[in-house]
């Protein structure tokens, strides 16, 4: 399948960027440049989180939590929410890396990382969706959702709204402008008392809380991204595909797997910032691109193994990264849907196992990519272009869940 409208919005964006470009230019004439990453890394089994400097390795800082934790940046990155699901609460890190629109340039304000004062508690929280200003924390066990202000969390302050989620669940919730979508569990089975009902499909709430039109099937619903306008949720009978609606609430539409695809569906998503397209798994060794606005709607890419972990890179649209079990890293190009570059990063770490066994994860920082690398206490720093190692930096006991945050700005 030729990813026409892929590409057309990449050239597009492409074309933007350089348009912007002129200005931002300028703009390091009368501004100094500032530029600071960090990250964050959790460990698989200790209950702490850690801050570090990109650039240097030194570690900023280093929080004591209640149990192994699950690391979401917001969209602003100002916030890191540390999900431990295990021991039912979510704390939440400042960053301390902030960004603000000027105009015709960003600012970057650097200041200290910091645990916040807020902590959320309920039963079993797992997925975490950011999205513009707040974040959607989901509790299985807890039957509800919370929707989280931001800036109330970076003032010490909970400003939650809540959302019913009918009956516990592993399930996701996701607002789109005034209505939120959330899961919809199997309520007419019998579920063991240590066991979830399974996901059934989608529903469409109002701002009051009231169901908005009939619920959209998604057998099994695991997975969830925004791209553009457009959030995404990978079903057993294709990928359901959210739009904006206007006052009417989002519109629902099933992306049903073509025939001539092998045998599989789709539980992760990640979705594009720079250009409108999702990216799925199709089974363990498979991924699909997926683009609702053209006619052809799914792309699959075969794998050598199973995948491990896969990444966009925001700031190079058009690829990501796939790690599989045997160690190696595949750039995968979005436009021409074929994986371009690999190459071996870590020893092998066999999907076989506990799911939770100590494997490596993906973050992108300043042109790099970021691994760890829990069975040798590391964090791998690979260029994103040649994916040759260019430094490790040491993190004592299992550096598990990992996100980057940061980027360039004027400071003035
Ligand atoms: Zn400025
Ligand atoms: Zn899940």
């Amino acid at each position: 399948m030729r990813l026409s409208l892929i590409r057309n919005r990449l050239l597009a964006a492409v074309a933007v960027s350089m348009v912007f470009a002129a200005p931002g230019a300028f703009a390091e004439d009368d501004h100094d440049t500032k530029e600071a990453w960090r990250l964050f890394i959790a460990d698989h089994t200790n209950p702490v989180v850690r801050a570090i400097d990109f650039q240097s390795g030194e570690e900023l800082g280093r929080y004591d939590v209640k149990g192994a934790a699950a690391l979401t940046a917001s969209a602003s990155g100002q916030t890191v929410f540390a999900t431990q699901s295990d021991d039912d609460i979510v704390h939440v890190l400042k960053t301390g890396i902030n960004f603000s629109d000027h105009g015709d340039h960003r600012d970057l304000e650097v200041s200290d990382v910091g645990l916040l004062p807020v902590t959320f508690e309920g039963k079993r929280p797992f997925h975490v969706v950011p999205h513009d200003d707040h974040a959607i924390l989901f509790y299985d066990r807890g039957g509800k959702a919370d929707i989280i202000d931001e800036a109330a969390l970076l003032e010490g302050k909970a400003e939650v709204k809540t959302v019913d989620t009918t009956k516990p669940h592993h399930g996701v919730a996701v607002t789109m402008g005034r209505h939120v979508l959330v899961s919809v569990p199997n309520t007419d089975i019998e579920t063991k008392p240590d066991e979830l009902p399974p996901r059934i499909g989608l529903r469409v709430i109002d701002e009051s809380g009231e169901q908005v039109g009939e619920m959209a099937t998604c057998t099994d619903l695991h997975g969830e991204a925004t791209s553009a306008r457009l959030v995404a949720f990978g079903c057993k009978e294709g990928v359901l595909i959210a739009r904006p609606g206007g006052i009417e609430g989002p519109k629902l539409e099933m992306l049903t797997y073509p025939s001539d695809l092998p045998k599989g569906y789709t539980g992760t998503l990640l979705g594009g910032k720079a250009m409108q397209f999702f990216l799925g798994n199709y089974g363990e060794d498979k991924v699909v691109l997926i683009d609702p606005d053209s006619e052809e709607h799914f792309k699959l890419v075969e794998l050598p193994t199973r995948r491990v972990d896969f990444l966009l890179d925001p700031a190079t649209p058009r690829s990501a990264y796939i790690l599989t079990e045997d160690g190696d890293l595949h750039v995968l190009d979005i436009i021409k849907g074929e994986i371009v570059r690999k190459a071996t990063v870590t020893e092998p770490y066999s999907k076989d196992g506990h799911w939770r066994d100590p494997r490596p994860r993906l973050a992108v920082a300043d042109g790099h990519i970021a691994i760890t690398d829990p069975r040798h206490a590391l964090v791998r720093i690979l260029d994103a272009d040649s994916l040759e190692e260019v430094r490790t930096i040491a993190v004592e006991g299992q550096p598990f869940s990992i996100v980057a945050v940061g980027g360039s700005g004027a400071s003035h």
